[in-house]
């Protein structure tokens, strides 16, 4: 839930139902509403992602801007120690009773103990690192902007939207700006876009970058055919599976402390899912939430009108590719196992939705997972990276919108795919690694 105001009010398909997509609006942006899970990508993503042509984010030349990003207050080897981004897990003793309960199913159905899930091939249960030390939100805003709040050269503008890219020929000059109901202009050597997986792709096509003929249509002019923006929308599809609970969720404790990271049955993409627990905050039930880490269902987003403030059209085409839905309907199985363990007694009394039928048939279940369907908040790829020969492809590996000057994007728009993560992490990374390649 985010306090009214701070959100862009942003709905989408998600499987059969529309949904709400939560997007901060805000400085410091989603991470200032997130769930502050901060995990590294998987070393397999960046190979995933050299492979398709971006030879600069194979894993060896990311893993140190990983480090960089953090200060683990945990974990020595291998971790960053002088980063803006403070890291710590919950201990053990720590643990609410159901995250314990989980965990212990977890071990005893098979799973490796995982103490640290930031370790490069880290798999199994154990407590999630997190970007809140003593229970304190460390955003990026917070880690990154605040201590360079009074530099001479920096301007931030609250209650300003960016509505268009202004250009010369092909070459970005500036914005035009929304403040309150006054548009203005500012100049730029260059722009970069940081508008997030929705807002950037949204940006380019107000703009008069995208699909010519999907411009036309809604009376803007194209100037840079580039058909890949807003193409590519991926996120992590997950599904809320509830049991009824003995006792109502804490409401002051962070809700998730321990997940698991495991791979599907046939999968040939390692550590493919996770599956978080929570007991639900303030009522009397617990839930888990199964979710595909690589999904292979891919969809779009676009603007439907040249004015800022019309809803776009959202749709993941979410379960549209069936490797996603079988691994789905397994793991929904697996919470359905993992509750039965003798830990979870005291604590559940029934699993509530699906129920008991709708879970032991294919078909019910199924039907079950797309009515149930819902975003993993971990948009991205909507401005994907990748080599000009890549039709889809809209920014290089340093981050140039390809066929413009002096245009850059630097957000989870740019993934090529989605990490087997939550984002945050990644997205810190690429900004330092981006900015880097440009000092
Ligand atoms: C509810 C929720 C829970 C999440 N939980 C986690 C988690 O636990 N762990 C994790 O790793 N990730 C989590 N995420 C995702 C993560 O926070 C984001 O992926 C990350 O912040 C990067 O997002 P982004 O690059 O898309 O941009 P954002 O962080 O959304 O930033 C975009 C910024 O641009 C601004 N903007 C957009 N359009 C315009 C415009 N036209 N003019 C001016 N400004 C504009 C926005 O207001 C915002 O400040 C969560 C996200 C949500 C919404």
């Amino acid at each position: 839930m985010v306090a009214k105001g701070f959100d862009w009010g942003y709905t989408a398909q998600a499987g059969r139902q529309v949904e709400k997509i939560i997007r901060g609006k805000i400085v410091g942006g989603s991470s200032a509403v997130n769930a502050q899970i901060y995990l590294w990508g998987l070393p397999y993503d960046f190979e995933n992602w050299a492979k398709a042509g971006n030879d600069q984010w194979a894993w060896e030349s990311v893993a140190p801007y990983f480090r960089k990003v953090e200060t683990d207050l945990d974990f020595e080897a291998g971790h960053g120690k002088q980063g803006p981004i403070q890291i710590r897990r919950y201990a053990k003793d720590e643990w609410l009773p159901t995250q314990r309960a989980f965990y212990e199913a977890c071990i005893d159905h098979g799973f490796a103990d995982c103490p640290d899930l930031n370790e490069p091939y880290a798999t199994g249960v154990g407590p999630y690192p997190m970007n809140n030390p003593g229970g304190i939100r460390l955003s990026a805003a917070i880690g990154y902007l605040n201590p360079v709040r009074d530099r001479a050269n920096l301007q931030i503008l609250s209650e300003t939207e960016t509505t268009r890219v202004l250009f010369d020929g092909p070459r970005a000059t500036g914005i035009e700006v929304l403040q309150g109901s006054t548009t203005g202009t500012i100049e730029a050597k260059e722009v970069v876009v940081s508008a997030g997986a929705i807002g950037s792709p949204l940006l380019l096509q107000r703009s008069g970058i995208g699909n010519p003929d999907h411009l036309s249509r809604l009376g803007i002019r194209p100037s840079h055919d580039l058909r890949g923006v807003g193409e590519n929308l991926r996120d992590h599809p997950a599904v809320p599976v509830y049991w009824s609970a003995q006792q109502t969720g804490p409401g002051d404790i962070h809700w998730h402390q321990v997940g698991l990271r495991y791979t599907a049955a046939d999968s040939p993409d390692h550590d493919d899912m996770i599956v978080y627990v929570a007991h639900v905050r303030d009522e009397p039930k617990l839930l888990m939430r199964p979710t595909v880490n690589l999904a292979r269902s891919a969809g779009r987003l676009s603007i439907t009108s040249s004015d800022p403030s019309a809803q776009p059209a959202i749709d993941y085409r979410m379960f549209s590719d069936p490797f996603d839905l079988k691994r789905m309907r397994e793991a929904v199985r697996l919470c359905g196992e993992l509750a039965k363990h003798d830990a979870f007694g005291p604590h559940l009394s029934g699993l509530t939705a699906p129920t008991t039928p709708i879970l032991e048939s294919d078909r019910d279940l199924d039907d079950w997972i797309l009515d149930n369907a819902t975003t993993g908040h971990h948009v991205c790829g909507t401005c994907r990276m990748g080599p000009e020969c890549d039709a889809l492809s809209v920014v290089d590996e340093t981050g140039n919108v390809h066929g413009l000057d002096h245009l850059r994007i630097v957000d989870a728009s740019i993934m090529p795919d989605c990490v087997r993560a939550n984002i945050h992490a990644t997205v810190l990374m690429m900004a330092e690694k981006l900015a880097d390649q440009h000092s």
